[in-house]
């Protein structure tokens, strides 16, 4: 089987849940995996945490478990060409440049501590002109406010930012910066995917605003923390080699945040096209081109891209609550320890007999930012029954999806032909046929879904000279797809959704007065 020929592209796919390496051939199919869950903290209600040093472990370890299922293949390590990473987005860790140790859990994205700051920076003058700056609204989602917590509520964060040593990163950041080995390599950089969630970053510029660190300085001086190198997202140079493990010595030449890694590996190269991630959240993202649109409707300017120095600009809609719904159902509410059980249950009922949950445990985000939002259902009666909930939980992702695609037309002025679609919950083939129904266009699910490794892996194979072209890839990952096409009268389908509007209107404000 091995044969000097073969060529391959590692790629480290840092999720929210779970890490995974997976190595992919040139024709976008992956040859080995390894999968590995980490802990996830919730130490207060609304927060959310990781560790980091357990997450470069984690990392490792699939690197390590991935490798060996490769080589007991028949396949030579030296034919793995580079090595791309994609990574859970705004998730916010700080460290001491001179240890390189982090100096608290991470804050992940899901997070809501900190929807007070988002409160007082938003009442802020100038609080109107970030979203033409970053492309974002402040709320709690991006890293700004995540940075602005630790500094104020973490004596260690504050002591090392008054000796000019705090570093900040993303996930991406942090993950390069250890696997390089750390201060000693000082590799300390981010690409503009990653950037553009930070609020830092300006969007056409892909540099760090002086303009925007001014305005969420608050009561610091964001100039005095370190912040990385924002450079191409695809690059043979600038993000170094792994420093230990069997692997060691090869080079890290592709990074990407994951939804736009998505994106990529989905192949959504040219403007017009778009794909939904069905993952711990949900993140639908519409490549518009080589110019960033400003949304009017409540979607967020992201970098969908940057392979040349030409960025890709994408819309992005971001739901905080897809999977995890799922995962509330089966860890909470002990419905069933699997998630394919959770969409049998959905399918032991014809319908959600009038039950409408939404699933707002982090507030809402997209198109609506609502930060004070609270999980609530409606219409519960005798007739309710485990069925009608888990039911009610898929179909929360689908409206909020629909109410972005409404968003998106409006933005862009253009219609959507068909959804491409991925991530976890795309599993769920009643979730699927809801999403088609609810939309009215073509909801298409390739075989292969591992659409996130594979955008990191085209970063990195681009920079490599595995691929040389977007017209290589053409035809990766085509066969098989499966296409859900809409079914429910248009009316019914209206009348839902006009429900779901009625409902994230009556979730908000529910701890207001107190
Ligand atoms: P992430 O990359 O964000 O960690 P994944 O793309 O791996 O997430 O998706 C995992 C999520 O998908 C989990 O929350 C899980 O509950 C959900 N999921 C997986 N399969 C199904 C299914 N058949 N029906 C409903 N939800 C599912």
């Amino acid at each position: 089987m091995a044969g000097k020929e073969e060529v391959f592209v590692g790629s480290i796919d840092q999720g929210t849940t779970s890490s995974r390496f997976l190595i992919f051939d040139t024709a976008g199919e992956p040859v080995a995996v390894h999968q590995e869950e980490f802990t996830q903290i919730y130490p207060n209600p609304g927060w959310h945490e990781h560790d980091p040093e357990e997450i470069v472990r984690s990392v490792e370890n699939c690197i390590e478990g991935a490798l060996k299922i490769f080589e007991k293949d028949g396949h030579s390590k030296d034919s793995i060409k580079a090595i791309g990473i994609t990574n859970q987005r705004e998730t916010t860790v700080v460290w001491d440049t001179t240890t390189g140790e982090a100096l608290h859990n991470a804050i992940v994205w899901t997070d809501t501590r900190t929807a007070g700051i988002a409160r007082e920076l938003k009442a802020q003058k100038g609080s109107d002109k970030t979203m033409n700056i970053c492309g974002e609204p402040i709320s709690s989602y991006p890293s700004a406010t995540k940075l602005l917590w630790l500094l104020k509520n973490v004596e260690k964060v504050r002591k090392v930012y008054e000796a000019g040593n705090l570093a900040f990163g993303t996930i991406d950041t942090w993950l390069t910066y250890k696997l390089n080995g750390g201060p000693e390599k000082n590799i300390f950089v981010s690409d503009p995917t990653n950037a553009s969630r930070t609020m830092f970053m300006d969007i056409r510029k892909l540099q760090y605003s002086d303009e925007m660190l001014e305005f969420l300085s608050y009561e610091f001086d964001l100039k005095k923390v370190h912040m990385p190198k924002i450079v191409r997202s695809a690059d043979k140079e600038v993000y170094g080699k792994l420093s230990s493990g069997p692997l060691k010595g090869f080079p890290i030449m592709g990074c990407l945040g994951d939804q736009s890694a998505a994106l990529v590996g989905q192949k959504g190269f040219e403007a017009g096209s778009a794909k939904n991630t069905y993952g711990t959240g949900c993140f639908l993202l519409y490549n518009t081109g080589d110019k960033p649109i400003i949304s009017t409707h409540g979607l967020l300017t992201t970098v969908a891209f940057d392979f040349d120095g030409k960025p890709v600009y994408a819309l992005e809609g971001s739901i905080a609550v897809a999977g995890s719904g799922v995962k509330f159902l089966m860890n909470n509410l002990g419905f069933s320890q699997a998630s394919h059980k959770i969409t049998e249950l959905a399918e032991s009922v014809p319908d959600n007999g009038g039950l409408v949950f939404v699933t707002a445990f982090s507030g809402l985000f997209a198109p609506y930012w609502i930060d004070d939002a609270h999980g609530t259902m409606f219409g519960i009666t005798h007739h309710t029954e485990r069925g009608h909930i888990a039911r009610a939980t898929l179909e929360a992702v689908c409206f909020q999806t629909k109410a972005i695609l409404d968003a998106m037309q409006k933005d862009s002025g253009h219609e959507l032909k068909e959804l491409k679609v991925d991530g976890g919950m795309s599993n769920s083939a009643l979730c699927m046929q809801t999403q088609a129904d609810l939309v009215g266009i073509p909801i298409v699910r390739p075989k292969m879904r591992e659409t996130t490794a594979l955008g990191a892996a085209i970063a990195a194979g681009f920079a490599s000279g595995v691929w040389k072209s977007f017209d290589e890839l053409r035809e990766v990952n085509t066969v098989g797809e499966t296409v859900f096409e809409a079914k429910m009268d248009r009316k019914e389908s209206g009348r839902m959704f006009k429900r779901w509007g009625r409902a994230v209107q009556m979730s908000k404000g529910w701890l207001a007065e107190e």
